[in-house]
């Protein structure tokens, strides 16, 4: 098959490694697979990325090899801490890998040049016709994808900003434990999402609404004054380390969705598809997953592109879909937290463990005794009502 892919990101990498890889595997003749991607080869943004052990189990399950390179210097802990009025509540049994997000593209990037996929690095496609005549075009551009926007009225993609506000730095100080730090400030309320990712950094997200953006002034700080706020407010926790910034700027999240996954030969995969939410640390598996439904989907249908195309939304729109469901809901607890800040720190973490609304009490009790018991004890009327 002539396939042409925009964006050499996870999803658009992934997919062209499982395709090339099996042509050979069945020592077929390689498919004519060109990938282009907008930015050189060593830019990346971001800090690390995290995986939850569930999420990689998937890549290890379909390309061994892959998550061998993926994980050769991987960071894993098995612990997560919220972080309220100062209290660190430990969350057990939550294990997460991370690696940094260039470690990851550059594992991706040889296991492509490995079944001789090439990758054109440098060069913007925004029209599929830049690929010539081609079976599939696959739109793996990212959430602002230039490909979906191009075609807008046959995708029909939602595109919901969200109120948050949200800034990507780095930290020498290492957070072991995948941590979430609430600090109420004179503005209002600064949550970090930070996590260790290598021996020497972690990711450090800064998150707030939007009333604590306008009333400290971030709105309109210079790059410079934004991280040395952000450093004021969790001193605490950096315990005397840095922020950096990688061009690090303030954003609102986009959740984006699509009503239709395909047109003609061209199909969205990863964050251009659907995007997940940092609090959920989920883009990564959700584009990865694409990749692989994807891939299935040719494997059941043969090159038949119509039929694929189909194929590919059967199996993959359940699973999106509830994880995209789980992502919002998420991303709602953190945007209304003013009527939680008066709960004790236990409570808080209770509240953050069960905040999807599908882990219920047995459930937390099952993944973590502690914090079950600790609850049970601090809050007796919870139960009073009702058997445990
Ligand atoms: C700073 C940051 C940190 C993140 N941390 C995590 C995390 O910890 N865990 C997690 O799971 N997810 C994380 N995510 C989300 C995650 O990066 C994405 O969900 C995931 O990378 C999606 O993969 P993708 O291949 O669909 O898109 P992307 O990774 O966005 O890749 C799209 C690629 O397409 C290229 N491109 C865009 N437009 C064009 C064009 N017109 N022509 C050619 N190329 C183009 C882009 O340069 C990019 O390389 C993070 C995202 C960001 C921005």
């Amino acid at each position: 098959m002539k396939i042409g892919i925009v964006g050499g990101g996870p999803a658009g990498l992934f997919y062209a490694y499982l395709m090339q890889r099996d042509r050979i595997a069945c020592g077929q003749p390689p498919h004519d697979i060109r990938i282009v991607e907008r930015d050189a080869e060593d830019a990346t943004y971001g800090w690390g990325v995290v995986f939850s052990d569930v999420a990689l189990a998937f890549v290890r399950d379909i390309a061994p090899g892959l998550y061998d390179a993926m994980t050769a210097k991987q960071e894993v802990f098995d612990e997560m801490a919220v972080v309220h009025r100062g209290v660190h509540v430990t969350l057990a049994h939550n294990t997460f890998h991370r690696m940094a997000r260039i470690d990851l593209l550059k594992a991706l990037h040889a296991a492509c040049r490995k079944v001789g996929v090439a990758i054109e690095f440098g060069r913007r496609v925004d029209d599929p016709a830049a690929f010539g005549a081609c079976d599939l075009v696959i739109a793996a551009d990212g959430a602002n994808s230039a490909i979906r926007t191009r075609y807008a009225e046959h995708f029909q993609p939602t595109l919901d900003e969200r109120p948050n506000l949200l800034v990507w730095y780095g930290t020498t100080r290492l957070f072991d434990a995948l941590s979430l730090i609430f600090r109420q400030v004179d503005d209002g309320l600064v949550i970090a999402h930070t996590y260790r990712y290598s021996p020497k950094l972690s990711t450090f997200l800064v998150e707030c609404d939007p009333a604590t953006y306008v009333k400290s002034g971030l709105h309109r700080m210079s790059e410079a004054d934004s991280l040395a706020y952000c450093e004021h407010a969790f001193a605490d926790d950096l315990q005397g380390h840095r922020l950096l910034s990688n061009r690090s700027s303030w954003f609102r999240y986009t959740m984006v969705s699509n009503a239709r996954w395909h047109h003609e030969n061209i199909v969205l995969i990863g964050d251009a598809l659907r995007t997940g939410h940092p609090s959920v640390g989920s883009g990564t598996r959700l584009a990865m997953q694409d990749s692989i439904a994807l891939f299935q989907a040719y494997k059941t249908c043969g090159e038949d592109v119509p039929t694929m195309l189909e194929e590919f939304v059967r199996i993959r729109q359940p699973g999106s879909e509830s994880l995209r469901k789980a992502a919002l809901k998420s991303t709602a607890w953190y945007e209304d937290l003013g009527p939680k800040l008066s709960l004790d720190p236990v409570a808080f973490a209770y509240d953050y463990v069960t905040r999807s609304g599908r882990v219920d009490h047995a459930e937390v009790r099952k993944r973590d005794p502690e914090l079950a018991d600790a609850f049970e004890r601090m809050h007796p009327e919870v139960f009073a009502a009702r058997p445990i």
